[in-house]
């Protein structure tokens, strides 16, 4: 795998170029706040990215859900947070959270949303490969991606180690 220094935002901004317009057509608000600070990440870029697209898409599909079963004073909204953390080891890493306000993910499906082919979508709507594909090129670089339930909805966390711009 070819690895080079990448800015993580880059990712966030090609990733939103791919789903930003479908997300407006919704009406799903999206912010994105932070910054990489100059810290790259060591990464195939375009994998990055599409491991942000489906998180979003995954986002959208619980704001749709969860539109048809509250009505339309319901607003979607999706956050993105690019920061700065260290490992255990003092190391540094940066860590992307995608975050929607769409319920969160049931405690009995939590544990299986990275397992391969797992979905709770209709037939014909969800492979249920987006998140062992993201959790397996997150791993390959690396990194994790965690899931976890916030108050309003589900938080997924990018994390991939760092290192300072050297230009
Ligand atoms: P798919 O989107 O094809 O179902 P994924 O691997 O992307 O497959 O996601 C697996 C399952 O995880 C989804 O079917 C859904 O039940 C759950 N899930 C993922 N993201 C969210 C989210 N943001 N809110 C609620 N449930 C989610
Ligand atoms: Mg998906």
């Amino acid at each position: 795998m070819r690895l080079e220094p990448s800015d993580p935002m880059e990712a966030v901004d090609g990733a939103l170029q791919v789903v930003g317009a479908q997300l407006r057509l919704e009406n799903v608000s999206v912010a994105v706040s932070g910054g990489s600070d100059g810290l790259r990440v060591l990464c195939r870029q375009d994998q990055l990215e599409q491991v942000v697209i489906n998180l979003l898409q995954n986002a959208r599909d619980a704001i749709r859900d969860r539109r048809r079963s509250v009505g339309v004073e319901y607003l979607g909204a999706i956050t993105i947070e690019v920061s700065q953390a260290q490992d255990e080891n003092r190391a540094p890493q940066v860590l992307i959270r995608v975050k929607d306000n769409a319920g969160g993910i049931p405690e009995n499906v939590i544990d299986k949303v990275f397992q391969p082919f797992f979905t709770t979508k209709p037939p014909g709507q969800g492979t249920g490969l987006g998140l062992s594909v993201s959790f397996g090129i997150i791993r390959d670089h690396g990194g994790t991606l965690s899931v976890e339930n916030a108050f309003e909805g589900a938080v997924f966390t990018i994390r991939l180690p760092s290192m300072q711009d050297s230009q």
